[in-house]
């Protein structure tokens, strides 16, 4: 391990038993259990990155005039750590989540945080709770690295110049424990979740707490997820949920893929990337280009669009059924998981998973 800063190793001396952990790792939910470490490293102005430790995951003594609760300076990201056949373990292109890292920490006025140092960090988490990391098929360690300011300032015009990475990792269960099943979505007309020149391309914890008030109302109206339209014309579809959205046209020999380009207001996602870099190999072209409800909905009317789906780190893809909003609703072709996202899904696992070989680089072995 190149490391630009030595890691300080403070042991849990109270790790979860053997028989503990079992227990979680046989339901481990998404989110809600969490490892032995955890990872933390302080930045200050004068210092830069420093006090880089590893130590028992656990409670973060916290200022009240830390920036972060006042004015939500913060970004996070999000990965995953899979078991392999041969008992190896890796994560999946972390060299992009650290750079979309910088990139948000550019766009919330925080600093950059080495590229290799990212990783490392993620990689000693994951070494050394790599008891943690499940067995089952389906199942990972989800990676949590996150940075918030904890300048100890109310005032907003002096920027903030201490911050806090931490990195956390908490055993995840399949996505859809009963088997894929397609969601359906609402179109919010009330709310949006990113502006131009706004941060919807940061992974920044304040497009979550906007967001919830708009998955509040999906659910209201019996859907499960929030469709977001940029909030210009209130025509185009940028996102699902925290997912990125992929159409498909046609099927068999003939299939295609669209997503929504990145205009600035949609957030770059890994398993976005790696959709457009996989598909093409498989034979079904894929573009990046713009889709307005409108056409959404007459591209189903008309059979042209055969597949929708949803896809990031977590669900890798989601399946959307049915389209819900004011007043219209329709079904994507016959309200199933359609043969190009399952196809895709299963490739994409396949090379996470390590069940096929990954002729693109983008599994990083860690132990
Ligand atoms: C994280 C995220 C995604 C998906 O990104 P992945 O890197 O594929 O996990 C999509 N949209 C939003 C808003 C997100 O926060």
């Amino acid at each position: 391990m190149s490391s630009t800063l030595d890691f300080e190793i403070m042991r849990n001396e109270r790790p979860a038993s053997a028989a503990e952990r079992e227990r979680v790792l046989a339901d481990p939910g998404f989110g809600q259990h969490f490892t032995d470490h955890m990872v933390t490293i302080r930045y200050s102005a004068d210092r830069g990155w420093h006090d880089a430790r590893l130590e028992p995951y656990g409670p973060i003594p916290m200022d009240p005039a830390s920036q972060v609760f006042h004015y939500a300076q913060e970004l996070f990201e999000g990965l995953k750590a899979y078991k392999q056949p041969d008992g190896s373990i890796v994560t999946f292109r972390p060299y992009m989540n650290a750079a979309r890292m910088n990139r948000s920490a550019h766009r919330m006025a925080m600093p950059e945080i080495p590229e290799q140092l990212f990783v490392d960090a993620v990689e000693l988490l994951v070494r050394t709770d790599k008891d943690w990391v499940p067995d089952t098929e389906g199942h990972s360690l989800y990676l949590r690295p996150f940075m918030f300011a904890t300048t100890r300032a109310l005032g907003v015009n002096s920027p903030a110049d201490e911050f806090m990475f931490v990195v956390i990792a908490s055993p995840s269960g399949l996505y859809y424990p009963r088997g894929i099943k397609p969601v359906t979505v609402w179109l919010s007309e009330r709310y949006t979740r990113a502006a131009p020149g706004g941060t919807g391309e940061a992974k920044f914890g304040g497009n979550y707490a906007a967001s919830f008030a708009g998955q509040a109302e999906a659910v209201e109206n019996g859907c499960d997820q929030v469709v977001w339209l940029d909030a210009v014309e209130r025509r185009w579809v940028e996102e699902v949920g925290s997912m990125n959205l992929m159409f498909v046209y046609g099927s068999g020999a003939q299939a295609r893929i669209l997503t929504p380009a990145l205009t600035g207001t949609l957030l770059a996602g890994v398993t976005r990337d790696s959709m457009l870099k996989l598909a093409p190999d498989l034979g079904i072209p894929a573009e990046e280009g713009r889709i307005s409800v409108d056409e959404w909905e007459q591209g189903c009317a008309s059979g042209e669009i055969t597949e929708v789906f949803g896809c990031g780190t977590a669900a890798i893809i989601s399946p959307v059924g049915r389209v819900k909003g004011r007043d219209r609703e329709w079904t994507i072709g016959d309200g199933e998981p359609g043969e190009v996202s399952m196809r895709l899904r299963q490739e994409l696992v396949g090379i996470q998973y390590g069940t096929r070989p990954d002729p693109y680089g983008w599994v990083h072995k860690i132990v």
